[in-house]
């Protein structure tokens, strides 16, 4: 229970690599402030559940991640935050000269700016206390690029470089800022697409995802959610103290190549 009294705020952490990051800082021994942008009964049942099964408090904040305002509330609202995950995130596919500007608004506001509004607000926390970890959940496309994913690898390659600066600002305070770039991920949104894939190629499931959705990823394995969450609590551990400003990749070889 190496986080025990610890309080994580994971941004987009109702579903995937958030949940995945939010159960496993959870096994850890940390409370938690899980979030979205909804605000249902399953949410808060979301919350229970992680609460029940690893006997730490947990709370679902409702709070739109694409807006500054409440991005700064989520923090203040979560009232202590050690360890701070900027993990929302959206995508979308579309070649540069088409696409839609409300879109590339979007990523850039889910992606990367609400990162620099919640990390506004935790630094000073953090601070107060002489310890904080800031981990925030950029991408392969953080360091490498893919055509007609300008909006998203701008925002990742973005959040990189944020980390950096916040990495710089907080050196010998106690206070580190990394970013986990992971390859493909299986979340239940990658999954999703494996049926259609299947139709769409003809192929059988093992077949289509080593050859179609892991062509890039030298592994041709998915890495998996509990493996992210495994790296952040690495980086929130007494063992990362000095591993700071830095990327760790989780991506079967993907930058190697
Ligand atoms: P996901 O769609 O399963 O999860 C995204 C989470 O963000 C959800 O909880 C969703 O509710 C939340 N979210 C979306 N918009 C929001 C908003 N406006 N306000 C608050 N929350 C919002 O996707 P995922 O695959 O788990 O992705 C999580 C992060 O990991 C993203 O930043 C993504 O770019 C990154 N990532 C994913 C993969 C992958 O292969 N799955 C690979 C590299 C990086």
């Amino acid at each position: 229970m190496i986080l025990k009294g610890k309080t994580a705020v994971v941004t987009g952490s109702n579903s995937g690599i958030g949940l995945g990051v939010a159960e496993e800082l959870a096994r850890a021994g940390a409370d938690l402030v899980i979030n979205s942008f909804t605000d249902r009964d399953e949410d808060h049942a979301l919350a229970a559940s992680i609460a029940a099964r690893h006997g730490v408090a947990v709370r679902y904040i409702a709070a739109d991640m694409s807006k500054g305002d409440d991005c700064r509330r989520l923090i203040e609202q979560a009232g202590a935050c050690d360890i701070l995950v900027n993990n929302a995130g959206i995508q979308h596919v579309a070649p540069i000269e088409g696409f839609p500007v409300a879109k590339w608004d979007a990523i850039l506001a889910i992606n990367l700016t609400s990162a620099f509004h919640t990390t506004a607000v935790a630094l000073p926390m953090m601070r107060a206390k002489g310890w904080g970890r800031v981990v925030n959940i950029a991408s392969a496309h953080g360091l490498t690029a893919s055509p007609f994913k300008s909006a998203y690898v701008a925002a990742k390659h973005g959040i990189v470089g944020f980390t950096k600066v916040t990495a710089l600002e907080c050196a010998g305070q106690g206070i580190t800022a990394n970013a986990i770039c992971p390859g493909y991920v299986l979340t239940p949104l990658v999954e999703a697409q494996i049926p259609d894939q299947m139709k769409t190629h003809n192929m059988d499931r093992d077949t289509v995802i080593r050859e179609v959705m892991l062509e890039r990823q030298p592994s041709r394995q998915f890495a998996t959610v509990e493996q992210i969450g495994g790296t952040a609590v690495y980086l929130c551990s007494d063992a990362a103290a000095q591993v700071t400003g830095t990327t760790i990749s989780v991506d079967g070889g993907w930058t190697a190549l």
